[in-house]
């Protein structure tokens, strides 16, 4: 069973049923799931997470799902990998990347929708739908498929070859939309009132949210208990982002780790950075731009939850950055050739954002930093235009060692 009481307005606090609902009737705010934290500490601790699946689902007392045996392709539980090799590239003794990439459908998204889907099952919808720029599609697509659910999936006409096949592997309905993520969100905003299905991102969105702070459960369990000194996360929507947040929150809450004092960094690519220009002008307000960037999973102009991200950034003392599309890349290469880990864009994003924090001096040496890398890189190869220069040899030692250079002398066999 669950220990979520309801959903309650993040801005004046009043309080709703565990609904399909996502926005406040009174003031138009977002809605947030809310718990009974002293009914979880009673059965919680590090001991029954310990013996729990490796799965999000080690923290099923912390998210809003009443089901036991929840329908999970095996999200979560991704490595936190020690950095040394970046960490040294860029002036960091205790640098950690949080592999995202490793999920069933290659991006955290799995673990928004494990929980969205779940729930609306629970609500008996037969149907679910979402606005995505691409990855949450395919999840919500992979999920539909193992929960036997019908889905449509709504993206942007212009999302990557790889993308799109990443999707139409699990054969949801597919529907591309002539217009920007803003708008493919719109439309959905729109026929959620139309078609009673489950939007994951629009009706759902509460459920969906709570998915995303299972990364920050993982990331203090892994560590043995404890909350990093800095964050770096990617926003599009900030939601993500603010869910970090919550989820170190909780778990002070609920005493399984100590007091937090972490610092909140959020990184956007600069084609698509309202959250970063509001805080840079220190203004509280997010305004909306005309996305403009290859970093599409997070080219989104109008951010749902952009404020609460500026306030999340701002009150943990931490910080905005964006980054370049060409800084991006070469931050996916740098992730790529010094840990081994191919990201997409936005994971590259994270990378500049970091070494410009570091360069700054805004994130020092000793400070145990956490990257979380959000995507994988293979399927939108596109993005990576570097020429690529393979030596071209005859299938003969004599071609290879000459093409290679090493044929200096010709010793002829012993
Ligand atoms: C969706 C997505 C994000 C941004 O998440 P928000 O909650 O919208 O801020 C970041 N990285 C990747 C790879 C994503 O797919
Ligand atoms: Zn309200």
């Amino acid at each position: 069973m669950t220990y979520a009481i309801g959903l309650r307005c993040r801005k004046c606090g009043r309080e709703y049923p565990l609904q399909a609902i996502h926005i406040c009737d009174f003031c138009l705010s977002p809605l947030e799931v809310s718990y009974d934290y002293k009914a979880i500490s009673k059965v919680i601790s590090r001991d029954t997470i310990a013996r729990g699946p490796t799965t999000i689902w080690r923290y099923r007392h912390l998210l809003p799902v009443n089901s036991g045996e929840a329908t999970d392709i095996g999200t979560g539980f991704t490595p936190l990998v020690k950095a040394d090799n970046l960490g040294e590239e860029i002036g960091l003794e205790k640098l950690y990347i949080k592999n995202d990439c490793l999920n069933p459908t290659y991006s955290f998204k799995d673990r928004a929708v494990s929980v969205a889907v779940n729930k609306a099952k629970e609500l008996n919808f037969d149907t679910v739908a979402c606005a995505s720029t691409g990855n949450l599609a395919a999840s919500v697509a992979a999920y539909a498929a193992k929960a036997k659910m019908k889905a449509y999936v709504f993206v942007p006409a212009g999302v990557e070859a790889g993308k799109l096949t990443g999707i139409a592997v699990y054969k949801p309905i597919i529907v591309t939309v002539d217009g920007s993520y803003d708008d493919v969100n719109r439309l959905c905003a729109e026929l959620s009132h139309r078609y009673s299905w489950g939007f994951i991102n629009v009706n759902l969105r509460p459920y969906y949210a709570e998915g995303s702070k299972t990364i920050s459960y993982e990331i203090c369990e892994q560590l043995g208990w404890q909350a990093p000194d800095c964050i770096l996360a990617p926003a599009g929507s900030g939601l993500l982002f603010t869910r970090l947040w919550k989820g170190l929150q909780e778990l002070s809450t609920l005493d399984l780790i100590g007091p937090v004092n972490t610092h909140m960094f959020v990184l956007q690519a600069q084609g698509s950075s309202p959250i970063v220009h509001a805080f840079e002008a220190g203004n509280l307000h997010v305004h909306p731009v005309k996305a403009n960037t290859i970093v599409s999973s997070i080219a989104i102009g109008n951010p749902a939850d952009g404020y609460y991200a500026l306030m999340t950034a701002r009150g943990s003392g931490g910080g905005a950055v964006s980054v370049t599309d060409d800084e991006a890349i070469e931050g996916v290469l740098l992730l790529a050739q010094t840990e081994g880990i191919f990201a997409e864009a936005a994971g590259g994003v994270v990378i500049a954002g970091l070494k410009k924090l570091v360069s700054a001096g805004v994130i020092e040496k000793h400070h145990l930093t956490v990257a979380v890398i959000t995507g994988a890189g293979p399927r939108t190869q596109e993005t990576i235009t570097h020429p690529i220069k393979p030596f071209t040899v005859w299938p003969s030692v004599e071609s290879f060692e000459e093409v290679l250079g090493f044929r200096t002398i010709d010793i002829g066999g012993i």
